[in-house]
This record gives C-alpha cells, sequence and structure tokens, in this order.
C-alpha cells in the first residue's frame, strides 16, 4: 500500500503547488506545507492532500550552498571534488646584494697583511716565483691614507724583498716628503710581487728588469687588490703606465690618464668605503726623463689638496 499512496499522495502535492505557483522552486519550507502547517498571513488555496494515516513523507533537499562557496565556484555542486588547492608560486629567494667588508682595526689590518705577506712569499703561481730571489709583498703604514703602487720589483728589492729601495726608490721618498708625508705615513707596494727579468736566467745581472706582461699581473693583481681593501687607504697613486692602467682599468695611455681622479674599482674584493686613485710618473721614468718632475709634482699636489697637507695649493 505504501508505495501507491505515497505515489498519489506526491502527484497531489504537485498539483497543489503548482496552483500556488511554487512548483518551480521547492523551498526548504515544504515539508512543513506538506504536513498541513500554513503560516500566518500566507495566502489559502486548495486545501493541502491529507497524509494517510501511518505514513511518513521524506524529501530530499539540497544542502544549502554557502554564497562563500557559490562566489568561489558559481556552478559547483557539493558532490563535485573539491577545487584543488591554488598553486602558490614559490617566493624569489631574496637577491644577494654583496655588502661592503667592515673596515678593519689596525691590529686586525697589520694581521691580515702579515699573513697575506706570507702567502705571497710562498707564491708560485705564475714563471716569476721561479727566478726571483726574494718575493716582495710591500710595506708602509697599515693605516696609512696614501698608498703608491708601481709595477714590480726591480734588482735591488729583489734582493731585499722591500719595495722602491734602489735608485728609484730614492727618489720616491724625496717625492713623498715633498708632499708633507714620510715613508712609515704611507703604504708602498708593487702589482707584481716578484722581479721580472729580461733575462731570468742571470738575476745577478744590473739592467736585467722589465715591467711584468698580463698573465703576470692577472695572476698576481689579487694580492694587489686585497692588500688595497685590507689598509683602505683615501688615496693610491700609480706610479707608472704598468699600474695605472692595471688598476684603473683603463687602455688609455698614462699621458692620457693623469690629471683627475678615479673611483678605484677591484675586481676580486669590495672595498670597506670608496678610494680615489690618481696616475703619476713612475720615479724611475722621471730618472729618466727629469723634465716630467714638475708635472709629477702637479699630480701630488692634487692628493695634498685634497687631504690639508702643508705646501698644498689651497
Ligand atoms: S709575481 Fe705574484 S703571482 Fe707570480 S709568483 Fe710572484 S707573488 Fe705569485
Amino acid at each position: 500500500m505504501a508505495n501507491d499512496s505515497l505515489r498519489r499522495l506526491i502527484a497531489e502535492l504537485k498539483t497543489f503547488l503548482a496552483a500556488q505557483g511554487e512548483d518551480e522552486f521547492i523551498s526548504p519550507a515544504a515539508p512543513l506545507r506538506a504536513a498541513g502547517a500554513v503560516s500566518k498571513g500566507e495566502p489559502t488555496g486548495k486545501p493541502l492532500p491529507k497524509m494517510p494515516e501511518g505514513e511518513t513523507l521524506t524529501v530530499e533537499f539540497p544542502k544549502a550552498v554557502s554564497p562563500q562557496s557559490a562566489f568561489k565556484n558559481p556552478a559547483s555542486q557539493l558532490t563535485e571534488p573539491p577545487l584543488p588547492a591554488p598553486v602558490v608560486a614559490a617566493p624569489e629567494p631574496a637577491r644577494v646584494i654583496p655588502s661592503e667588508e667592515p673596515q678593519m682595526n689596525i691590529s686586525q689590518k697589520t694581521a691580515a697583511l702579515a699573513e697575506l705577506a706570507e702567502t705571497i712569499k710562498a707564491c708560485t703561481r705564475c714563471p716569476l716565483g721561479a727566478t726571483r730571489l726574494n718575493a716582495v709583498p710591500g710595506e708602509g703604514n697599515v693605516n696609512a691614507d696614501v698608498m703608491f703602487v708601481g709595477e714590480g720589483p726591480g734588482f735591488d728589492e729583489d734582493r731585499q724583498g722591500r719595495p722602491f729601495v734602489g735608485r728609484a726608490g730614492q727618489l720616491l721618498d724625496k717625492m713623498i716628503v715633498a708632499m708633507g708625508l714620510t715613508r712609515e705615513q704611507v703604504f708602498i707596494a708593487n702589482i707584481a710581487k716578484c722581479h721580472p727579468m729580461t733575462d731570468p736566467l742571470h738575476p745577478e745581472k744590473h739592467g736585467n728588469d722589465r715591467a711584468p706582461n698580463a698573465e703576470e699581473i692577472a695572476c698576481c693583481r689579487k694580492y694587489i687588490e686585497k692588500q688595497i681593501s685590507i689598509i683602505c687607504p683615501k688615496y693610491v697613486i700609480a706610479l707608472g703606465g704598468v699600474a695605472a692602467k692595471a688598476l684603473i682599468a683603463d687602455a688609455k695611455s698614462l699621458g692620457a690618464l693623469r690629471g683627475k681622479f678615479y673611483d678605484l674599482h677591484l675586481d676580486s674584493v669590495t672595498l670597506p668605503r670608496p678610494v680615489k686613485i690618481l696616475a703619476t710618473f713612475h720615479p724611475a721614468a722621471l730618472l729618466r726623463n727629469p723634465g716630467w718632475k714638475k708635472d709629477a709634482w702637479t699630480d701630488l699636489q692634487m692628493v695634498m689638496d685634497e687631504l690639508g697637507l702643508k705646501g698644498a695649493r689651497k
């Protein structure tokens, strides 16, 4: 009996709802109506069909879909599989910007330069290491404002293991004093740390000097760069065209590079603070060409002006 009665009841219910104009939408309130409940003020029409005694009508309604979930996927039904979780791109790693190295204090500079000097003395990175008598790391004030950089050791320097100690060195000492400084107040070094010779088989010969070649400079430049970064002077004075071109990274001639300051940029290290570089003549060139001393003095006065040294032009 149950099936026939139930079908009949559902048919009557549909007819009733059609008469009420609501058969296109079955609201959650329908079970109440089906049970004969009519809300206050609701229009009365055809009387509700009677439920057979002992029978229970069960009407399945779709579960409510929240506005939020419908907004996310208006076409979705709860029976559909959940949407895949949105793919969130992994954040790009922060770009690492090399920070400037912190300035060392004097004892740290002393220790770092001493350690570097030992490394240089043991170095055989280029053929000059096989023919030198002594490597010449450099010497002077580890906290100097001014650093002089030449191209490489010569005959006397090779024997003593010290920079600028021959005739050219004596002239450099005079240049330093003329600036109002002493040798003990500056740092003196070379691009190449070992003696480049025209005849490496006879290191005892005088007049056996030459400038380091490009390969030797490339091998050795990390040492002068490290020294500059440790000392971090205010000014580097490049002595001669070889040192000037190596440090200023400009193919111009010394004559074209002279007369102005450049910002020093090094390949292998980051400077703790900006350093300026100025190019002038090598003392050995001044010995050969005394007429150039006037121009060299003009160059040195540019640094004196900047540092406010005695004898500066302003
Ligand atoms: S010139 Fe420089 S790179 Fe070559 S052996 Fe000497 S220290 Fe090493």
